[in-house]
């Protein structure tokens, strides 16, 4: 029997049918027991009944309730029979609805399943009739067929249901949630569709301290408390993965409507939830994105949602975010970066360009700084901040960092060819990911191998954000640098997290003063002086060079000569160029200042 639980209605009835044909019986019934809810229910009947008064007395009967003959299907084991008696008056009346009959004949099959009573098949004559032994062997077996189909589309219905929900909540996931979407978007739907993605906020922080069985019950109050929300809405709630949820909102919906409901949600999310001792409270970021039915897509609303949700969690979480035409040309971008990055970095549209660093006093170049560019085929040239994130989103930060560590040392390593006494260091950028990319050490020893470069040539820059990350891994890497006679910087200082306790124990060489407090220097602004004054002195005490970035004018300069600062670099000087033009400055050596 090709059945499923969608079409099985009218298989049991198309076997009823034949039983009635068959045996020449007035009517025939097919209950199934609802265990948790001590009831049984009417599954099919044959012939349809004339009227059926609504509410139906037939439908759902509780066990407790129940007259002796629907009182059977919860414990009947063998087939019983019923013939003309006046005890079962009741039950004659109930199922002929007065139809002036006086008197029936009954045979009750069970439906038996692992030993347990899981229905009944009903046969119902009017007047007498005697059921022979056949008769109730032939029963039994069409009862057993009956039984197995039951099961088989009970355990089908799971398995969609499993399919299309997620275990721990019993909400539907994403497949169930993508769908829903896609139907409301639907042209003929209206619209706009309110897609909201809720991200909990340090989720992951509850199951670390509390174990996961207290996370666990943690969703699951949150779930109860979206499903609340949504209730018998249109709307839908669904569990993507971990600490994600989607509301999709009933009808259309307004962004200033959706956002109230957003801030009710958010309510209800912060609400405390007690597990155990402990009560909790955590927060959501919430993205909201709206699609119009016939033009978007739902995994595009879906992802427009996540990345709005994104932004509110880059600001500091417990927040509500729209999605905008910002965003959308950003999300663009970022989508064509990730396609093309892996592609650029073994191709030959990337390139370097050489940003000198020169003594204040004496206008000599004593560094460059790589500075990585993409030639992009329809973007044009792109700066580092259009794909350096995704680089490192995407797990492309260690590639990318050894193509430009290469190239670098392989520039230098042309200039000392063609200006034999130049005496310069080149100075690379290192990204926090890449620095704990296992093995990085020994790909710096290998390009300086490859390239005959001296240890002391090289000076990679890394950021506060890299220190502080990962301390005891960093404090390990650079002591293997400075092994290799590789200096080390730490760039954009005073912007992070002010490691200046770290400093003393880090092998560091020099420190690079943010732009943002060298540009306003010289204007006449204390605070930025104070702090490029206490950076200076602090450096002077550990010993430390000390470069400052983003000079750009004249005061500047003096203000940093007087605070005893005499290396910057800056676009008074020169602004980061080509390897030709950047070669021809070294040629000349001295930039004029
Ligand atoms: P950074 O290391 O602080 O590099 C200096 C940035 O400041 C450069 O921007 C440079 O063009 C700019 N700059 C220099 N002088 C001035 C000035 O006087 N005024 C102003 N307004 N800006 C100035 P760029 O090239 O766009 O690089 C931005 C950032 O991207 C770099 O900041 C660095 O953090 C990162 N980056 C660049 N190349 C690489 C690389 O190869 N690897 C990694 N991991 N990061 C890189
Ligand atoms: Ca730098
Ligand atoms: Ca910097």
């Amino acid at each position: 029997m090709g059945v499923d639980a969608a079409t099985v209605r009218e298989a049991y009835e198309s076997v009823l049918r034949q039983l009635v044909d068959h045996l020449g019986i007035d009517f025939s019934f097919l209950r199934h027991n609802d265990f948790e809810a001590r009831a049984t229910l009417l599954t099919a009947e044959w012939p349809p009944r004339l009227s059926v008064p609504d509410p139906d007395p037939l439908a759902v009967v509780k066990f407790e309730d129940a007259d002796s003959v629907f009182k059977l299907a919860e414990t009947l084991t063998e087939p019983a029979v019923f013939r003309p008696n006046p005890e079962q008056e009741g039950y004659r009346l109930r199922v002929e609805q007065g139809s002036g009959l006086s008197a029936t004949s009954m045979s009750v099959v069970p439906l038996l399943h692992s030993g347990r009573t899981t229905g009944i098949l009903g046969l119902i004559k009017v007047g007498d009739r005697s059921w022979s032994e056949e008769e109730l062997n032939a029963l039994k077996a069409i009862a057993a067929l009956l039984s197995q189909l039951q099961s088989r589309v009970i355990a089908e219905e799971q398995l969609r249901f499993a399919a299309l929900h997620d275990d721990l909540t019993q909400l539907p996931n994403r497949t169930a949630l993508t769908q829903h979407i896609h139907n409301r978007l639907d042209v003929s739907m209206p619209g706009p569709v309110a897609v909201m993605h809720i991200d909990l906020d340090r989720l992951k922080a509850l199951n670390d301290f509390l174990g996961h069985a207290a996370g666990d019950r943690f969703l699951k109050t949150i779930a109860d408390r979206l499903r609340t929300f949504v209730g018998t809405t249109a709307g839908i709630v669904a569990r993507l993965s971990g600490d994600e949820f989607v509301v999709v909102l009933a009808g259309p919906c307004s962004a200033r409507v959706a956002t109230h409901h957003a801030e009710v949600i958010a309510d209800a999310i912060t609400a405390p939830v007690t597990l155990g001792v402990e009560r909790i409270s955590r927060s959501a970021s919430i993205g909201l994105a709206f699609g119009e039915p016939g033009r978007h897509t739902a995994e595009l609303l879906l992802r427009q949602a996540d990345q709005a949700a994104l932004v509110a969690k880059r600001a500091g979480g417990h927040d509500i975010a729209l999605f905008t035409d910002e965003m959308h040309a950003d999300s663009r971008l970022r989508n064509d970066v990730e396609i093309h990055l892996r592609d650029a970095i073994a191709g030959d549209s990337l390139t370097l360009y050489f940003q000198p660093e020169v003594d204040l006093v004496s206008g000599r170049v004593t560094a460059v700084e790589a500075l990585v560019r993409w030639q992009h085929p329809t973007r044009g040239l792109l700066p580092p901040s259009a794909f350096i994130p995704v680089a490192e989103e995407t797990n492309l930060a260690g590639e990318l960092g050894r193509w430009v560590l290469d190239r670098a040392c392989r520039t230098l390593a042309d200039w000392q060819r063609e200006i034999p006494e130049l005496d310069i260091s080149m100075r690379v950028n290192i990204s926090p990911v890449q620095l704990v990319t296992n093995g990085f050490v020994a790909t710096v020893a290998r390009a300086l191998t490859e390239f005959s470069i001296t240890g002391r040539r090289l000076c990679l820059e890394i950021t506060e954000v890299a220190v502080v990350q990962d301390l005891s891994r960093t404090r390990v890497t650079l002591r293997e640098l400075r092994e290799l006679g590789v200096q080390v910087a730490i760039d954009d200082f005073g912007t992070g997290y002010s490691s200046l306790s770290h400093l003393k124990e880090l092998p560091v060489d020099a420190l690079k003063i943010d732009r943002a407090f060298v540009a306003e220097l010289g204007n006449g602004a204390t605070g930025d002086l104070a702090i490029v004054q206490s950076i200076i002195g602090l450096a002077d005490a550990f010993g430390l060079n000390i470069i400052a970035e983003g000079v750009e004018t004249q005061s500047a300069r003096q203000t940093l000569i007087e605070l005893g600062c005499t290396r910057a670099q800056g676009f008074l000087f020169s602004k980061p160029v080509s390897t030709d033009a950047a070669l021809a400055i070294l040629h000349g050596v001295r930039i004029d200042i």
